[in-house]
């Protein structure tokens, strides 16, 4: 009986629009139980989800439009949700707001009602507004719309019963002529809404907030936060790595004896027994004890930071620098998404709409340091830098790195800027920064995010290229009566002693191009011809007894920081922007800064060294 009531209703559509960030596939995925497909509705080439709304026996059919700030269309996202709502293809726009911010918010909602009545407005996030003091007047914004508004909060499932019978109510509302978008947006009438219908609770979380904000975002604050919050992670990050990294090594070390013993044993020969042990097991084990410690501490705290909604704050500081540069604010955000992979910046250069400015982003991305050179560095530090420093050798180590990771940014404006008064001419364009709100950390989303997608990813590829590495390179330092890698790195050896480094950690550079965390293990192995496993302890001396001073050190560091993008980057590069001189131009703009800073350094030492 039910069933046939249904059947005989009107079955709807309805369309999900709304800015960014305001919790629209929450709402949808909560409306219709995660039940979506995918729907070419306008025939443009942006895909919508739609899903059908659970308990309505097929009623309403849902579909998810792309978040947008405005319907004057300035994306193809933008320009999909315009028509959509304006060649009335849906019985119902649902505009989802986010209750801590309406005022910004408002803008699309006016936008909105200019092309159709059939409007529900769907005030989000009311529980974290609540949280923060702020209370919107959902009734009085509705009688000031002349539309239906629904408060909700999608992630506890409130709200969503009113809103279904709200959208119902919405398509059956006499509609006028359907207007055509002319409006340029409307911040004033939305800012006179949002002051009518919005109260806040001054002395509470939001002025607290506010307060926050202003000194995160503020000219001098913001820059002082930052930088002292990036200490503070890598200070965590390297005491943190220290006791874990020679537990590891130790145990590594020990590990591969007993393998050895069993392998002859087993009667295997010798030569084999030392190329699956110095060659292939040695680097693999190098690169786990070397870079997981560190990873396992600062990944996590990385992920903190994100999802505290600091790194768009990050951004909003960093923008006035990226832009005296003509580059793009959102460059900051590639930059650190380089901190994880250099490979995946280059990708997330994708969210710069100007060609001119993401080709910018793209080329520098390498000079922010990744994850695999970033535990190399570590280990260089503690060892050359912080050694015997005993207990303020952490802090020692954080300020250092900190400094490092500065002069990276010091290169990647420096670059930029280079890049904008030559080849690539032109003024930077304006775009929309989106603070969000500081957000509740998920301790639990955050930790399978660091742990499964950053940690074990790259530790997973590092440790794939390690081991195939590793016994090429013992292979062609034990070939024959003269190994071909010796003759490599005689060769390269008064280039080396230009540059304050030596031919061998040259060859390691090179070698090292499939990934970077190859070219530490690689280097040891180097060294000492038919390499052992050492750790971090031993690494040290072997590093010494080739006659590595705090010079070497430094100019190793500096390479460590600026050289090529490893070969998945430089693919990267090469797919993103098909194009083979930018490849050419990315592997080079790092390389030259690295080479030109060795021999500044090495320069000025030797110089130093004959005055004083
Ligand atoms: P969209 O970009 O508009 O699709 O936004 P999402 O649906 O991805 O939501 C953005 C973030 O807000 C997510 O982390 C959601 O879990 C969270 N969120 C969405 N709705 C609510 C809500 O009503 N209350 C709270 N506390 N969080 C929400």
């Amino acid at each position: 009986m039910e069933g046939m009531t249904r059947a005989r209703e009107k079955r709807l559509t309805a369309a999900l629009i709304g800015n960014p960030n305001v919790g629209k596939s929450t709402v949808f995925n909560a409306l219709t139980g995660l039940n979506r497909h995918t729907g070419n509705w306008t025939g443009k080439t942006v895909d919508l989800a739609a899903g059908t709304v659970r308990g309505t026996g097929g009623g309403i059919e849902l579909v998810d439009l792309p978040g947008c700030y405005s319907l004057t269309p300035t994306s193809p996202e933008e320009e999909a949700a315009r028509d959509l709502i304006a060649k009335g293809a849906a019985d119902c726009t649902v505009v989802v707001c986010d209750a801590s911010c309406l005022e910004r918010n408002l803008n699309i909602v006016l936008q909105t009602l200019r092309i159709t009545r059939r409007v529900v407005v769907c005030v989000n996030l009311i529980d974290e507004a609540a949280k923060r003091g702020i209370s919107v007047d959902v009734k009085r914004l509705g009688a000031l719309l002349g539309v239906e508004a629904v408060a909700a909060s999608a992630v506890k499932k409130q709200g969503l019963k009113e809103l279904v019978r709200a959208i119902r109510r919405a398509a059956e509302v006499e509609e006028a002529e359907r207007g055509r978008i002319t409006a340029a947006p409307m911040w004033a009438e939305a800012e006179r809404i949002a002051a009518l219908v919005v109260t806040r609770d001054s002395d509470a979380r939001s002025a607290r907030f506010l307060k926050l904000d202003r000194l995160l975002t503020g000219r001098v604050t913001g820059a002082a936060v930052m930088l002292a919050l990036l200490a503070l992670v890598l200070f965590l990050t390297m005491v943190g790595a220290n006791l874990p990294s020679r537990l590891l090594g130790e145990a590594f070390s020990a590990l591969l004896g007993s393998i050895r013993l069993l392998l002859q044993r087993a009667g295997m020969p010798a030569l084999m027994v030392s190329m699956i042990c110095d060659g292939g097991l040695a680097t693999l084990m190098t690169v786990v004890s070397v870079m997981l410690p560190p990873m396992a501490i600062f990944f996590p705290l990385f992920t903190l930071l994100e999802d505290l909604g600091l790194l768009p704050r990050i951004a909003f500081d960093l923008d006035s620098g990226f832009r005296r540069c003509g580059g793009c604010g959102k460059q900051a955000l590639t930059c650190c998404m380089g901190f994880g992979c250099n490979a995946a910046g280059v990708i997330g250069c994708r969210i710069i709409e100007s060609p001119r400015e993401r080709l910018i982003a793209i080329l520098t991305n390498s000079l922010i340091p990744c994850n695999g050179r970033f535990p190399t560095l570590t280990a260089l530090i503690t060892m050359f830098f912080a050694a015997g420093m005993g207990g303020s050798g952490g802090a020692v180590s954080a300020l250092i790195m900190t400094g490092l990771i500065l002069l990276s940014l010091a290169a990647t404006f420096l670059a930029s800027k280079l890049l904008t008064i030559t080849v690539l001419k032109g003024k930077p364009s304006s775009f929309v920064l989106e603070l969000p709100p500081f957000r509740t950390p998920r301790v639990g989303k955050i930790i399978v995010r660091s742990v499964l997608d950053r940690t074990l990813f790259v530790l997973g590829r590092a440790a794939a290229a390690a081991l195939p590495a590793g016994i090429l390179i013992w292979a062609l330092a034990n070939a024959g009566e003269t190994p071909p890698l010796g003759v490599g790195v005689r060769l390269l050896d008064p280039v080396g002693a230009a540059m304050g480094v030596d031919g061998a950690i040259l060859m390691a550079f090179i070698l090292g191009l499939p990934a970077n965390e190859l070219v530490m293990p690689l280097l040891v192995m180097i060294y000492s011809g038919a390499g052992t496993f050492s750790g971090m302890s031993l690494m040290r001396d072997t590093l010494i007894q080739n006659g590595w001073s705090v010079r070497t050190a430094l100019c190793v560091m500096l390479l460590m920081l600026f050289h090529s993008p490893c070969a998945t980057t430089l693919l990267t590069v090469r797919r993103e922007t098909g194009s083979p001189a930018w490849t050419a131009a990315a592997f080079l703009i790092p390389s030259a800064i690295g080479v030109l800073l060795c021999l500044a350094v090495n320069g000025i030492w030797t110089l130093a060294g004959m005055l004083y």
